[in-house]
């Protein structure tokens, strides 16, 4: 039987920035393995993923751990290099942008509050000063915009994972190609890690990064994760007429879109009654012909000529109690520690959550951002805290 002191079941963008931050710990001196059962990551939700980050939540660890990861990103080239080469993450600070008809102003003044008292550079603007700062806009039935200009925009996420990957990997993380099948365990702990290949790793403590199979990964230590697949489309569009400085924006109806390379990408979450349980990757063109399309035309009119070029689907890790993450301690198992739910902000979240674990595994307690509020209990202690910006 193999022995590792802490074993991390997914090597994904969480799994693997918390196997560097473990492994970068001055205080962790144990063995780190990394289980992934596809390096290829090719049905994964990294690379699959639209690279937001923003500080523009309503959710004050949320507007923290992207702040974190703003930094983060920024100095990738410090943390992040091997061998004197350092990771090109690709990142383009171009802003998010939150658009509101009189219906959402409401909430959208008040987010940027709270995101300003917490050292986000959120600015509001009325209808006016959008029309200025973006001149391809159609703000006749805006009544505001939320910008930032700073800490926000976007980047490559497979450079982000390969770049945790790789460093982890030279800090001595041991990466093993295999899928995780069972667990041992006996009261409450986790004592072994069963694979496909048949091999059972003996571990200290199990850190459960899987994914849209964390709640599988849950359930084989008897936890009920309230995390589901729900699939998400990318599609990328041509724009003839060239359209300057546009932010990753998001119309009031919950479509957004962003430049990507020489075209642009866009997508929307469907309602929640039309947004099933999935792990295929079929694509649905309806949505982009019935919702998505008359959207882009009417909130940009340069978009009224655009052509489809392709599109991907992908699946968020949805926390269908209150679409935030659910991390800490799992209730039951005291060796157990879950990243999991981060419903489609987990990708700029990589760097504060792969730090929190870090910590949770070190000092059994969080060091730097204290992200308690965020772990299993809230769940059954009724004390949701719903994210209003999920997009
Ligand atoms: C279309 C789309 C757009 C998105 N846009 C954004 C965005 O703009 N900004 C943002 O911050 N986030 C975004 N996200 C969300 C973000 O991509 C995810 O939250 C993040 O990638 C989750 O990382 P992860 O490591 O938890 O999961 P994954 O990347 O899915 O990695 C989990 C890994 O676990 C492995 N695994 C699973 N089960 C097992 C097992 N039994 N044994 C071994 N290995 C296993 C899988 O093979 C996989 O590689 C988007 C997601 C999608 C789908």
């Amino acid at each position: 039987m193999q022995q590792s002191d802490v074993v991390i079941i997914g090597g994904g963008v969480i799994g693997s920035s918390a196997a560097y931050f473990l492994a970068s710990q001055p205080g962790f001196q144990g063995s780190i393995t990394v289980i992934e059962k596809d390096p290829t990551y090719n049905e994964a939700a990294t690379p699959r993923s639209a690279g937001g980050i923003r500080q523009q939540y309503s959710t004050p660890e949320n507007i923290l751990i992207s702040q974190f990861g703003a930094a983060f990103i920024k100095a990738a080239g410090d943390h992040l290099a091997v061998d004197g080469e350092a990771p090109d993450l690709q990142f383009h600070e171009n802003g998010y942008l939150f658009l509101a008809t009189e219906a959402g102003k409401t909430v959208l003044t008040a987010n940027q509050q709270l995101q300003r008292q917490l050292g986000a550079a959120t600015e509001l603007l009325d209808p006016a000063q959008l029309q200025q700062k973006f001149p391809w806009l159609n703000t006749s039935d805006l009544a505001a915009g939320s910008f930032g200009p700073v800490n926000e925009g976007w980047l490559d996420p497979y450079s982000l994972l390969q770049a945790f990957r790789r460093k982890a990997r030279s800090l001595g993380v041991n990466y093993i190609k295999d899928e995780v099948v069972g667990l041992d365990h006996s009261g409450r702990q986790v004592t072994g890690v069963k694979l496909h290949s048949g091999a059972t790793i003996s571990c200290g403590m199990v850190l459960t990064c899987a994914g849209i199979q964390a709640a599988h990964i849950a359930g084989l230590a008897g936890i009920d994760l309230p995390v589901r697949p729900r699939k998400r489309y990318i599609y990328v569009f041509d724009c003839r007429d060239k359209i300057a400085r546009v932010p990753l924006t998001i119309d009031p109806n919950g479509v957004w879109f962003r430049p990507e390379g020489a075209n642009f990408i866009s997508g929307v979450s469907p309602a929640e009654d039309e947004d099933p349980d999935s792990t295929d990757f079929e694509l649905d063109y309806r949505l982009y012909e019935d919702l998505i399309w008359p959207t882009l035309a009417n909130r940009v009119p340069a978009f009224e000529a655009i052509k489809l070029v392709r599109a991907w689907a992908g699946h968020y890790d949805y926390n269908t109690m209150d679409q935030n993450v659910i991390i800490g301690r799992a209730p039951q198992i005291d060796n157990m520690i879950i990243a999991s739910g981060f419903s489609g902000h987990g990708l700029q979240q990589s760097p504060a959550i792969g730090r929190a674990l870090s910590e949770l595994v070190t000092f059994g307690s969080y060091q730097t951002l204290d992200l308690s509020r965020l772990g299993y209990d809230r769940l059954l202690n009724g004390q949701l805290i719903q994210e209003a910006n999920v997009v």
